[in-house]
């Protein structure tokens, strides 16, 4: 089987890696708009359900190498007191850790495997795919260079459309969808080098509703003075959408003054946001989820299936979830078509239930309802206000729907 992937990200290079460790397909071809392959983006997260794919990759030792584990995670009020914390990755009990990292890190890890198991003639850059067109049982897409410049037809078997949030393939099967669906809040990101907080490989979230914030370490001792580099997202409601390009940069002015007085004992956040090397924003937009993803021999797969917010560690991890799927049903089943379709029952249903998850019960439920209850201001004993069954079955809740939970993650694969 000939196989064309459209987009080099991180669902379209997993997706490659898992099809050749299949074995189910003769020629894989990967097709990639950008002229060449720059390290773009901040940090991701990739969970243990996720890790335990791309170890099975022989990814792991490389991965780990590049990123941090985050072994807890605590929840902070607006005043920085700790409401809630829980062991995560391999500390909870995961077989494979939590990792967080730079997009760019990710990405060079999977290109050069892509590169030294596909061939790298088999990765092209400069190739926008601008369609796609079905008959006699194989597929023919159509491409441009970063000019606009016509290119010459591919034909394949199958083809799998991995090209991202803004996908040209689902716009064709669904050329009336309209704008992104936008929640009313916007995201400033960055990363800082910073001595480490907490245990050092700590991930906190702290505040509700208007205006929250995530950091996560990415890399320990990172200019060798043991000094860790922090990711951090600023979380922010706002009337309009930020324009959703990943590589927008983002002004302190726009959201500063909202952490102005954000100082803790154990973080002092305007200080934080004012040493980034790099600031960007992001608006939190996701799609409806659509009725099928599978169109004969096409398909979509990662943020062109399910664009969802970018949040709670769900976007890079569910597009490698896909990839290992995808290929496992193309693996076992002769007929092509069939595969794409199962593979459309299999993860169509999951992924739709963690956008709405997203909409209507985010990760930071459990700081929202102490907030709620405490109506924003200090709290004197957190027992008076919430149990520590309460958010542990808050935690646990969201963290089943996306997927991540020891008891689904030790499950067999498939
Ligand atoms: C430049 C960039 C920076 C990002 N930074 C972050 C970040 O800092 N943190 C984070 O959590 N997530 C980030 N993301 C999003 C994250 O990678 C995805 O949400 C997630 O990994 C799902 O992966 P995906 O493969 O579906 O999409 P992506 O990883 O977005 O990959 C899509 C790929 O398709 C390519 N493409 C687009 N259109 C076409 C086309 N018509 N033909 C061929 N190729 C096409 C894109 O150039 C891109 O390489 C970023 C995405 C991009 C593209």
């Amino acid at each position: 089987m000939d196989v064309i992937i459209t987009g080099g990200g991180i669902g379209g290079l997993t997706l490659a890696l898992a099809l050749k460790a299949s074995g189910a397909a003769r020629t894989i071809r990967v097709y990639e708009a950008a002229a060449e392959m720059r390290a773009l983006g901040v940090g991701i997260n990739i969970g243990a359900h996720a890790m335990k794919e791309l170890s099975a990759l022989g990814l792991e030792d490389a991965l780990v190498a590049t990123s941090c584990q985050p072994q807890d995670y605590a929840f902070f009020t607006r005043h920085g007191q700790l409401v809630y914390r829980e062991p995560f990755g391999k500390a909870a009990g995961h077989q494979w850790p939590h990792i967080s990292l730079l997009r760019p890190d990710l990405q060079r890890v999977l290109l050069g495997a892509v590169r030294e198991r596909i061939g790298a003639d088999n990765f092209f850059v400069g190739h926008r795919c601008t369609g796609v067109e079905q008959s006699s049982g194989r597929v023919t897409a159509h491409f441009a260079a970063p000019d606009g410049t016509p290119l010459p037809d591919q034909q394949a078997d199958i083809l799998i459309a991995c090209d991202g949030i803004h996908s040209v393939v689902r716009k064709q099967f669904y050329p009336d969808e309209g704008a992104f669906k936008f929640r009313g809040y916007n995201l400033w990101r960055g990363v800082t080098v910073h001595k480490p907080f907490l245990t050092g490989e700590s991930i906190a979230r702290i505040g509700a509703r208007h205006s929250t914030m995530i950091i996560y370490p990415l890399r320990r001792n990172y200019d060798g003075d043991g000094s860790t580099l922090y990711n951090w997202v600023c979380e922010i409601e706002r009337d309009v959408a930020v324009p959703v390009d990943w590589n927008k940069p983002g002004r302190l002015e726009d959201f500063l003054p909202n952490y102005q007085d954000w100082v803790f004992d154990w973080m002092d956040v305007p200080a934080l946001i004012r040493n980034a090397q790099q600031i960007l924003s992001y608006p939190m937009v996701d799609r409806d989820p659509v009725p099928h993803w599978s169109f004969e021999r096409v398909t979509l797969l990662g943020d062109a299936a399910h664009p969802m917010y970018p949040q709670g560690g769900n976007g890079g991890a569910q597009a490698i979830l896909d990839a290992a799927a995808l290929a496992r049903f193309l693996a076992s089943e002769a007929d092509p078509v069939a595969a794409l379709k199962a593979y459309e029952e299999a993860r169509l249903p999951v992924t739709a239930k963690i956008v709405l998850q997203n909409r209507t019960a985010p990760p930071n439920v459990i700081v929202d309802t102490v907030e709620q209850r405490t109506g924003g201001k200090k709290f004197e004993k957190l027992e008076d206000i919430i149990s520590q069954d309460e958010m542990k079955a808050i935690f646990e809740s969201y963290q089943k729907v996306a997927g991540y939970h020891v008891q689904q993650v030790s499950r067999p694969q498939g």
